[in-house]
């Protein structure tokens, strides 16, 4: 069951505890445009800022949404939606032919991005400047045609009152591939303009997925023994080596399958899905499962919506046993290095079977986005008389009844494990040093991906729509959106988020204002989705204490300013390092000092490195969510092949 508000699910006795709590809370209530308490009030005093704004997020190009005062008109009532976006297409199938035209369908902070379809990269161009230029470049080489209207049914949208738009989804192709696009126009007093365009990458014309195999068994083995014989890769090469096979690994794997593009996943771990079985037992996955259907294989129906990290564990195996993908498991990449041509010599530690070279043209990276557990030094941890560990080595609260604990950190697995703890009673504190974003699924969970929920009688969406949706709007609008939505979730959990900082829990709105649409991208940490332990925050069973450890002293842990506990368990929910720790682990010095930051956003608005062009050819990095994944191994898988088939167009450089 999807939790629920906090005041809505928690005891009598709990919200006597709530309303004790809130009446301690300032006076002095600010109002919102919608008649709601400003939340505001909630962290009354100095702004905590524990990310700055520009802290792995390079975005320079803000300007403020079209709203109806600055465009100065507004759809009418009876307005035809369809109407105009047919008449759009027509128009814009003209101006892909003629870069002036192109450009003066946008309005000036308009935003053109582009995935692989023109630019043959990830790019956006922000503004009609740089709109201008780029259409000048890339129109010119690639003739475009069959612009048809896609669902949903055009209409227009109104996501506050102060902004209207209408969505048009089209596909289109050029000489070379198939594509969609997702106008979001606007009116203005020269009629309707595009503020916002997305062209992506759909299919290879020349070089589609490829058909079903007929499957008959004719051939002199049984289809395990086959299966076996083509994992091996005996006496053959595979045309990309994909390192890790977590999901992002598998789903690159199933989508180089369907293009016909050899691919082999190298994963340390014994089994496939361990990366899951073996994180702490309590853990199911964030969100609703509905944005995390795998390609080609969607969860079956009646799938839990949040999904237990040991059935996902399953799942990946299935996954991969289904797809029919390629995977040396207990195997680790002992030697890497970049040839002239820009191949790759990989030498491979098969487990218990030997030692293998491989030599594909392409290296994909998917061990996560994650590098490596970081664990502060703590002065005297050396000589500490109780149990010191990271959250990936604690897997369970199961033996530590009647002790006492300490986590550290307030991000999601130090929520999850606190929270695991006090649900057996056992008396557990967390040391926060700096603020969190906390927002609460009831409010969050439409807002942010209810596109994807299926309907009442279980009906899915169409995924490509939702995904469509879902990615169209380029960083610039995006994070101008996000701080509106941060601003409203601030006040529907207004009390969540009060009752939270009354019992000396600090929340703050999130890197530069927009809760986790700019945190997401910058940190990937810092936040956590309430599923059940801000409650347990609120009625005492969790405690917080402020500050960090400053040294152990035997039985004790003395926090900063003298303060003197005793902790039978220590455990460190501190994160893990960037993905650069383990490319460097991984593939050696040469190629992490070539590489682009990962993650992170660069000042036109794109990923730095993820899914793109990362500084190091042939050097791809999947990372992510599982919506990311599935999105994103499509447009890679896409532009891998077009480069192995030698159809790929220039990289777009200015
Ligand atoms: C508490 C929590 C809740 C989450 N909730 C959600 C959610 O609701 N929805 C969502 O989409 N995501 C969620 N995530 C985030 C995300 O899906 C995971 O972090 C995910 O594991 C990332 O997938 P990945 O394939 O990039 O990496 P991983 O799952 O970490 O897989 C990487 C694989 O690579 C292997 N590997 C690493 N290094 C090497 C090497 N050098 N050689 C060989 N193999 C290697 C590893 O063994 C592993 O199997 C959550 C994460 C956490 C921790």
């Amino acid at each position: 069951m999807a939790p629920t508000a906090i005041l809505e699910r928690t005891t009598a006795t709990a919200v006597d505890s709530i309303a004790e709590l809130k009446a301690k809370i300032a006076n002095g209530h600010a109002t919102h445009p919608n008649g709601a308490p400003k939340s505001a009030l909630v962290r009354d005093g100095p702004e905590r800022k524990p990310v700055a704004d520009d802290y792995m997020y390079d975005f320079k190009y803000n300007a403020p949404l079209p709203t109806l005062e600055r465009l100065g008109t507004d759809f009418a009532e009876d307005t035809d939606a369809v109407k105009i976006a047919e008449d759009f297409l027509v128009t814009l199938q003209a101006a892909f032919a003629d870069p002036a035209k192109f450009t003066s369908l946008f309005i000036e902070d308009g935003v053109w991005r582009d995935k692989i379809v023109f630019a043959w990269e990830y790019r956006t161009f922000n503004g009609t400047a740089k709109i201008g230029e780029a259409a000048k470049d890339l129109l010119a080489n690639t003739p475009v045609a069959n612009l048809k209207l896609l669902s949903p049914t055009p209409k227009v949208d109104r996501p506050y009152d102060d902004l209207a738009s209408i969505q048009i989804h089209f596909s289109f192709d050029t000489d070379k591939v198939g594509a969609s696009g997702v106008a979001n126009v606007v009116k203005t007093t020269e009629g309707i303009k595009i503020w916002t365009l997305h062209t992506v990458i759909e299919s290879l014309l020349d070089f589609p997925e490829l058909p079903n195999r007929d499957g008959h068994m004719i051939a002199p083995v049984s289809w395990a023994t086959q299966r076996e014989q083509d994992t091996d890769f005996e006496g053959r090469q595979p045309d990309v080596v994909i390192v890790g096979g977590g999901h992002n690994g598998l789903m690159m794997a199933a989508r180089f399958k369907a293009l016909g593009v050899s691919a082999i996943i190298i994963e340390r771990n014994e089994r496939i899905g361990d990366n899951w079985r073996k994180r702490y037992e309590s853990l199911s996955l964030h969100f609703p499962h509905w944005e995390d259907h795998f390609p080609y294989m969607p969860y079956p129906e009646h799938w839990p919506v949040y999904t237990p990290a040991g059935k996902l564990g399953e799942w990946l195996d299935w996954y991969a046993s289904a797809m029919e993908l390629y995977a040396w498991t207990s195997s680790s990449v002992t030697s890497c290095k970049q040839e002239d041509d820009g191949s790759w010599r990989v030498e491979v530690n098969r487990g218990g079977h030997g030692q293998r070279v491989l030599t594909p043209k392409h290296l994909v990276m998917a061990t996560s986005l994650a590098g490596v557990p970081m664990s502060p030094y703590i002065p005297g941890q050396e000589e500490f008389k109780g149990t010191l560990r990271h959250s990936t080595t604690h897997d369970s609260s199961r033996e530590w009844v009647g002790k006492k604990v300490l986590v550290v950190g307030t991000s999601s697995s130090g929520f999850d494990t606190a929270y695991d703890f006090a649900r057996r009673g056992v008396d557990v504190t967390m040391l926060q040093r700096s603020p969190t974003y906390i927002m609460s699924l009831t409010h969050s969970v439409p807002r942010i991906i209810g596109i994807y929920e299926p309907d009442k009688n279980g009906k899915r969406p169409d995924l490509d729509e939702c995904d469509r949706m879902a990615y169209s709007m380029p960083v610039g609008p995006s994070e101008e959106l996000g701080r509106r939505l941060a601003e409203d979730l601030e006040v529907l959990d207004h009390d969540l988020l009060a009752a939270m900082e009354a019992r000396g829990f600090q929340t703050w709105r999130g890197q530069r204002g927009t809760g986790t649409q700019t945190l997401g991208y910058s940190k990937n940490g810092g936040f956590y989705f309430d599923a059940g332990a801000c409650e347990r925050i609120i009625n005492g069973d969790i405690k917080v204490e402020q500050g960090w450890i400053e040294k152990f002293d035997g039985h004790k842990t003395i926090l900063n300013g003298g303060r003197e506990k005793e902790y039978d368990l220590v455990i460190l929910a501190t994160g893990f390092s960037n993905t650069i720790d383990s490319v460097r682990a991984t593939l050696g010095d040469d190629v992490a000092d070539r590489c682009n930051d990962i993650w992170g956003v660069d000042e036109e608005g794109e990923l730095k490195s993820a899914w793109r062009d990362c500084g190091v050819p042939n050097l791809w990095i999947m990372v992510g969510t599982l919506q990311h994944g599935r999105y994103h191994s499509k447009r890679v898988s896409l532009r891998i092949k077009a480069m192995l088939e030698g159809i790929a167009g220039e990289k777009y450089v200015k």
